[in-house]
């Protein structure tokens, strides 16, 4: 992988911009260059043809100064330890904005899930929590679901970790169902809190979203419930999706309706009839209001980053500008907000959710949206505010937000005395 895509050494790099502005203590910035701590394991997991396959995992404790580790687990075929380390500083970051009480962790498994049956699926995730539970818990560090990860497979855990302590502890993963210790409102919670964020970004730049055009890749849980969200409560008309396979654009407008069922029934959109066909990269490139990468890392690069043409950029992925791309879309005047503001939606529900399982009292739907606006809604003003209180030198968004989260963690580990 060339360096500067390299997802760890790009959040290094982030952090260090960040750390040079703000005038961050040498020692805080030392601490925060790294992890905590990274756990790496070999899970010996038995296939429906009764031979035994080796899955390697990991768990990354980033930061947990502000609170217990936070963070999802993938199950990726090409999951790395680099990546996983970058997700688990990024999920640091990402609290601390949405001033949550928790640190940052993240974990992964090399796995391609496509290939893997509901029984090995279910020994893989129950063998996975064996091996990182004494490691992780409701105090200690706190999973959650991530790309190819689902409810399911956080019930299966959490069902293998109280086998394993003896006793009910929901309060140990997020994102489970509903009924078993989830909330209401988790499973579009990602989608949710960026629409709120895409709400008052377009109040900012005066857009109106009943008249906008919306671009999206990812058909995943977040891209998905993002355009499900955009057509129906903001109005908005969203003209183009992909998925992993590629996608459709109509200048008419997408039907959603029709295009998940066509996703449920064939596992893609690509063949969807009645609009154009076009690639992942195509659609970055679209002429509209608003571009919502909801897939993977390393999308909007140096290489197209003058071609983008949104006014608006919702990263609604993990990572999906990288810090050159960053710069030139900051100079072209577009509006990039970043990651870990708008997909922030996910781990502050994961947090109303473990509230809510140390307390034995739930919450309904309309409680956790409420709360959840105010928080990211809150998140997205002290970032505008920051960025425009920045004296002498224009900051992007990123950075504002990057300020902001470093300051609360590095304020969390001076008082702890870690420095
Ligand atoms: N995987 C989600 C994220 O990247 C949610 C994490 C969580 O709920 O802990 O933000």
């Amino acid at each position: 992988m060339p360096e500067e895509l390299d997802p760890f050494k790009i959040s290094q790099e982030q952090l260090d911009t960040a750390a040079e502005l703000m005038k961050l203590d040498k020692e805080a910035h030392a601490i925060l260059r790294e992890p905590k701590r990274i756990v790496t394991v070999n899970i010996p997991v038995k296939m429906r043809d009764n031979s035994t396959k080796v899955f390697t995992g990991f768990r990354v404790l980033y930061n947990d100064a502000r609170g217990p580790g936070k963070g999802g687990i993938r199950f990726h075929p090409q999951e790395n330890i680099d990546t996983v380390k970058a997700l688990s500083a990024w999920m640091t970051w990402k609290c601390s904005l949405a001033n949550i009480p928790f640190g940052g962790a993240k974990g992964g498994v090399i796995c391609d899930t496509k290939s893997m049956n509901g029984i090995e699926l279910e020994n893989l995730s129950r063998g996975y929590m064996r091996a990182i539970s004494r490691f992780i818990g409701p105090r200690v560090d706190v999973p959650a679901p991530d790309v190819y990860t689902t409810p399911q497979i956080m019930a299966w855990m959490m069902d293998e970790y109280n086998e394993i302590v003896g006793h009910d502890e929901p309060g140990v993963i997020t994102g489970k169902p509903v009924g078993i210790g989830g909330s209401e409102g988790r499973f579009d919670s990602t989608a949710m809190g960026g629409m709120y964020v895409l709400r008052e970004a377009a109040k900012l730049r005066k857009l109106d979203l009943r008249k906008a055009k919306i671009a999206i890749q990812g058909f995943g849980n977040a891209g998905k419930f993002a355009f499900e969200i955009a057509t129906k409560l903001s109005k908005a008309k969203v003209v183009a999706i992909t998925d992993s396979q590629g996608g459709v654009y109509s200048e008419k407008g997408l039907d959603y309706g029709k295009l998940s069922a066509m996703k449920e029934k064939t596992g893609t959109i690509k063949d969807y009839k009645g609009a154009e066909e076009i690639t992942n990269e195509e659609l970055l490139e679209l002429d509209v209001d608003v571009l919502i990468p909801a897939a993977i890392e390393n999308q909007v690069t140096k290489k197209n980053a003058d071609k983008i043409k949104a006014d608006i950029v919702l990263e609604l992925a993990n990572g999906p500008v990288t810090p050159e791309a960053d710069k030139i879309l900051f100079e072209r005047g577009i509006l990039d907000m970043p990651d870990f503001l708008v997909n922030s939606g996910g781990v502050i529900v994961s947090y109303f959710e473990w509230a809510q399982d140390m307390d034995g009292y739930y919450w309904d739907e309309k409680d956790v949206y409420q709360k959840l606006d105010k928080i990211i809604t809150k998140s997205f003003n002290d970032v505008i505010g920051k960025q425009k209180g920045f004296k002498g030198r224009k900051i992007t968004p990123r950075d504002a937000a990057y300020i902001i989260a470093v300051d609360r963690v590095a304020k969390a580990m001076k008082l702890r005395g870690w420095y």
